[in-house]
Order: C-alpha cells, then structure tokens, then sequence
C-alpha cells in the first residue's frame, strides 16, 4: 500500500504465477514447462541472433515471424498477432476486443487469469459453471431466454481441468453468437488430437480468435511468445492497442528462435509425441493408486485422491523435493495439477505417491475423513 499508488493500482488483486523454487535436484511439475527443451535449431538461432547484435530495435511488425506462423497454419500474416507470451496477446484482447457493455461469460473453473484481466480493464463477466467430471456443455453458452454474451472465453483444453471441447462445440457457440468475439485460448491444444484445433474454423467465423503459445509444446517458456489467429478485423483491432502500448513486444532473440522452433516440425513432434505417451502411463499409475483423473488433452493431469487431502498431499510431496500445483479456490480444493514430466520424473512422483499413501493409511493426518 502506498500514497502514491493510483485507483486502480489499489484496487488490483494481480494473478499468482506458479513458483520458480531455487531448489536443488527438484522434480518441477507445477507449471506445465515442457520436460524436452526447445528445437536444438530455435537455441542456434537465438544463439547467431546475439552475434549479429542487439543495437537495433527488432521489427516492430515482426514479419517473418508471422510468415512463419501463416505457413504453418495455412494462412496468411493478416490473420495472425504475436505478443509477448499468450498471457500478453490475452490482455490484448480482453481489452480490444472483450470489452463490452454485456457481461463476457467464461466457465466457473478456468485459467484464473482471466478475472484478473477483467478487474484490470473493468470487465464485467459471468462465470458459466461446468457439469459434473468438469464437462462443458457447449448448449450453455447460447444466448436464451434473450441473454447474450458481450463475449466468451473458454480455454480448449480448459485449464486446470485438462478437459478438451469437440471443434463442432466450438463452432455451435461461435456461431450462436456472431456479435460476439469468441476466443479459445489453445495454450495446451498441441497435446491433443490433430483436429481438434479450432484455427480451422477462423475463415468462416469472423468472430472466432485463437490463442495459441509456444510456452508448452514448443517448449520456449522462457522465450514468451504468444499468438493469436483470427479474421484480418480481429488482428488489426489488437494491433491498435499493441501500438498503444509496446511497439516492440518481441525481441530479437525471441524472433530467431520462435522462427526456427516454427520450422522444426520433427523436433515439435517427438516432443509432442512423448509427453502424450507419458501422460497416458501417468494416468494409469495414478488410477491404480485411487486416484480420480478425469481425461486430459493437455501437458498435465487434474488428480484427486477421495481419501486425502490435496493440500496435504502437495505439501508431502513437496517435502520429498516435488512440487506440483494446488489451488486453493474451494470447487477444486482436493485437486492437484500435475505437469507431464520426463518417464523418470513421473516415476518419482508416483513413488512418493504411493509413500504419502501408505502413511495416511497408517494414520498419520493425510486422510480426509
Ligand atoms: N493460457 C492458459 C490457459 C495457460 O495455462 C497459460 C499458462 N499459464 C497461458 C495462457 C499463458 O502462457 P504464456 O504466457 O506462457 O504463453
């Protein structure tokens, strides 16, 4: 608290990011990074970038970043916006294009980003709840009963939930609603099936706008870069307020290496490939241990446990060196998200596991009853 401190910075209540803990040997499974590293190819661009220097400002328009990207997607620059990292592209757009007088109506569990973003720009918004096992029900986000959204976010896969949407539900509610701008935040897209992206629906829905990051599946975190694919009126509408705002979100170094992660497409899926088969073994290893894990199409599980504590179990496992994330919003309170790591990785996790099991069993607090 200060003095100095404007309205609006008083009336702020900022997103937590997950924890960068400076432990040794950590096995880190909280924020969805990518176990496998970025295109050896991305590291020799970036790495050539800084030989050529850093004195001049980057393109500001980032050219042959969206090249690469409309390539890639079988479009063209116009339809594509770069940011820095996703979450950058989504304030972007909550501000240019979700910011309306109607209420943005978005799932009661969902990237916890997304209220703050609307506190930040004074969004009012509508939390739609899921059904039961964390389903959306794609026939709640039509208008009825002459309500409307002003416009709708939906994360597919959700997040934390992992939960993947059908495309044809995608199309319905963006259809239904063709004054509204409808985004889908695609950060965990590339762990699902190969159609279940709804880029392929931007061309006949001019309200639709897809997010998509090179965060998880490209495994650039820690490069941040975000992009958004949507009609040629979406795009130019976020680039306004980017030039308002930063002309120049994307670096040098963020430029080389995002258009050489872009064409290594071999490199993308093996990543992709192995993180898939390891979620699939994870999910069993944990089912057999009792746990609930509704189906994921994302870089990370959602497991509850109904005899323990989600709380207990995340600190257990912290003290065993793992940390996985747990939140403590009350819905989803005895869940942990769990990042899909290395086969070495999960193999730890489900030991500890079955460690912190065996002595709740025995009685020593874990249990819930
Ligand atoms: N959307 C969702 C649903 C996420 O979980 C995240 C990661 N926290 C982001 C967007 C932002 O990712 P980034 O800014 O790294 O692209």
């Amino acid at each position: 608290m200060s003095r100095y401190w404007s309205a609006v910075t008083h009336g702020l209540t900022p997103y937590v990011p997950g924890e960068q803990p400076g432990i040794d040997n950590l096995v880190k499974l909280n924020t969805n990074e990518n176990p496998y590293g970025p295109s050896p190819r991305a590291l020799a661009a970036i790495r050539a970038a800084i030989g050529d220097g850093l004195r001049l400002y980057p393109d500001p328009d980032a050219g042959a970043l969206k090249a690469a990207l409309a390539a890639r997607h079988g479009t063209t620059p116009a339809h594509i916006f770069v940011g820095n990292g996703s979450d950058e592209v989504l304030a972007h757009a909550f501000l240019g294009l979700l910011k309306h007088d109607l209420p943005l109506w978005m799932p009661n569990i969902t990237y916890s980003f997304y209220p703050v973003y609307c506190n930040l720009y004074g969004i009012a918004f509508r939390r739609i709840p899921l059904a039961d096992g964390f389903v959306l029900r794609a026939g709640d986000y039509l208008p009825r009963n002459g309500e409307r959204a002003g416009a709708i976010v939906i994360p597919n896969p959700n997040a934390p939930t992992g939960r993947l949407l059908p495309r044809a539900d995608i199309e319905r509610i963006a259809a239904a609603n063709p004054d509204a701008v409808v985004l889908i935040d695609e950060a965990y897209i590339d762990f699902a099936n190969d159609d279940a992206s709804a880029v392929a629906l931007i061309d006949r829905h001019p309200n639709l706008l897809v997010v998509q990051t090179f965060s998880k599946s490209r495994a650039l975190a820690g490069l941040r870069i975000g992009f958004a694919l949507g009609h040629p009126d979406l795009i130019a509408g976020l680039e306004r307020i980017k030039n308002s705002f930063n002309s120049y979100p994307l670096d040098r170094l963020a430029l080389a290496g995002a258009i050489a992660a872009v064409e290594d497409e071999d490199w993308f899926r093996e990543s992709r490939r192995k993180v898939i088969t390891t979620r699939a073994a994870l999910t069993a290893h944990l089912q057999a241990l009792g746990f609930i894990v509704p189906p994921s199409a994302a870089n990370f599980v959602f497991a509850c446990h109904p005899r323990c504590d989600g709380g207990e179990i995340a600190a257990a496992l912290r003290e065993r060196a793992i940390v996985v994330r747990h939140f403590k919003a009350p819905e989803i309170e005895q869940y942990l998200r769990i990042t899909i790591g290395t086969d070495a990785q999960s193999a730890a996790l489900v030991a500890a596991l079955r460690e912190i099991l065996q002595t709740a069993r025995t009685g020593t607090g874990t249990e819930r009853e």
